[in-house]
């Protein structure tokens, strides 16, 4: 960290950060945007206009991060603001249905084909808790396989990445969560098929469900290899387990129907958030109607929530996924490809090993020669130059990641004159990269 510099201060998100930190732990409400990977003042934004973030000191940057995947459209899409607008006049919150939760989940059963009914929560996080709650009382059984270098919110169960090698039993990642809550996790590598059959044949009939990212974009964007979905789905249903595509990250961001819209593999239950809440709190969980069945209150396995469905949120995510059309997801990923080869352009002309790797639209870019299949590859990255590259980056005006393990987001919004100012800041900060030292 020592070797990098900061070029420019950020005086009033300093003193903003310093009252954050007195009254919240770490100064932040989500650890990332602390900016502890790579040094720093973090900034303190105050608004958002298409592709662009204003922070407290009055300087604009290109944001790559878009609220890391919402913003789809951009900040402030004409359109979305005002579904808000129009829903907010109406009141905000009834704590009884309303048809706005009807026509988003009608929009999601409309896109993704395996999702026959859904379930709107208001997190990520709530969506996969509540999937494996499912999962379990489906199944009736208690193990859940995940994989290192896969997020899936901060579950308990999911937050153990810990161990390698073959059918590890996880050791919680964090103080609080308990040997009991982890210890029916089995944390396996990413892409790696024989250790998926391997804790089956070690477990059968006790495994409730595999959890996957649909293609992983929390260990920096690791896509599946060729047939490792359908392989995931074809052991679980050799053995009756669920098979579980986590798509907060990737749901109608990849395509129409997110990552399920280019593999096409049909998993039992499926989790979104991000882009359906259009830069609100909604997120769902949803999938075969026989399991979804199970589900208070038609069935037995209880969940609620006193902000499920809230009027606002869901005007905004149908707001947002209406105007998600094969024509908006070619723009992003025209604009996507485009901002990836200049990145590698210029960090190939300064002679810096580096990857950049996709899911269609999502990408991240490595500080490695080498192929990152799983976790322990990713983590092999010279991470120190990405630091490096993020504040030269940041000093020239544009907002990336705070770390070398996210994937970066671009929207609709980048258009020809953001993607000319990324251009403009590359140069510096490929050569701040190639310059870096550990
Ligand atoms: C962001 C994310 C989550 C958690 O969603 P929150 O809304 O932050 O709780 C879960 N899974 C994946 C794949 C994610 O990217």
């Amino acid at each position: 960290m020592a070797c990098v510099s900061f070029p420019y201060d950020a005086p009033v998100s300093q003193t903003l950060f310093d009252r954050a930190s007195l009254v919240t732990p770490g100064g932040v409400n989500s650890p990332v945007r602390a900016f502890r990977a790579v040094g720093g003042t973090p900034r303190f934004m105050v608004s958002g206009s298409g592709p662009y973030l204003t922070d407290a000191d009055g300087r604009e940057y290109v944001d790559l991060v878009c609220s890391w995947g919402p913003m789809i459209l951009g900040h402030s899409h004409p359109d979305v603001i005002a579904a808000v607008q129009e829903a907010v006049s109406r009141g905000t919150s009834f704590g009884t249905p309303g048809e706005g939760e009807v026509a988003l989940a009608e929009e999601i059963v409309a896109r993704v084909a395996p999702v026959e009914q859904v379930r709107l929560v208001s997190s990520g996080t709530e969506a996969t808790m509540s999937a494996i709650r499912l999962a379990r009382g489906f199944t009736g059984r208690a193990k859940v396989v995940k994989f290192a270098g896969c997020y899936h919110g901060h579950v308990d169960a999911l937050l153990a990445a810990a161990g390698s090698g073959l059918a590890t039993f996880a050791l919680p990642d964090t103080p609080g969560v308990t040997g009991a809550q982890a210890g029916d996790t089995i944390v396996l590598p990413y892409n790696d098929l024989d250790a998926v059959r391997a804790a089956f044949a070690a477990h059968p009939g006790e495994i409730a469900c595999v959890i996957t990212e649909a293609s992983p974009g929390n260990m920096g964007v690791v896509p599946p290899v060729e047939g490792f979905n359908a392989g995931l789905k074809a052991l679980c249903r050799a053995d009756g387990a669920l098979y579980i595509s986590d798509e907060v990250m990737t749901g109608f961001r990849t395509s129409k129907a997110g990552w399920y819209g280019v593999d096409g593999v049909a998993p039992d239950l499926m989790t979104f958030g991000k882009v359906m809440g259009g830069g609100f709190p909604a997120a769902a969980f949803g999938g075969r109607q026989d399991v979804m069945a199970h589900l208070a209150p038609a069935g037995p396995v209880y969940q609620a929530g006193t902000l499920s469905g809230n009027p606002i949120a869901t005007a905004a995510g149908l707001a947002q996924l209406r105007l998600l059309d094969d024509a908006a997801y070619a723009m992003v990923d025209a604009v996507s490809r485009e901002i990836q080869e200049l990145v590698s352009a210029a960090l190939t002309k300064e002679g810096v090993a580096h990857r950049v790797q996709t899911a269609s639209n999502m990408f991240s870019v490595f500080f490695t020669a080498d192929e990152v299949r799983d976790y322990d590859d990713a983590r092999k990255q010279e991470a120190f130059r990405f630091n490096a590259f993020f504040h030269s980056m940041l000093a020239d005006g544009v907002y990336l990641p705070p770390s070398a393990f996210e994937s970066w987001f671009v929207s609709t919004a980048h258009d020809a004159r953001a993607v000319e100012r990324v251009a403009a800041a590359l140069p510096a900060a490929a050569r701040a990269a190639a310059e870096a030292t550990a």
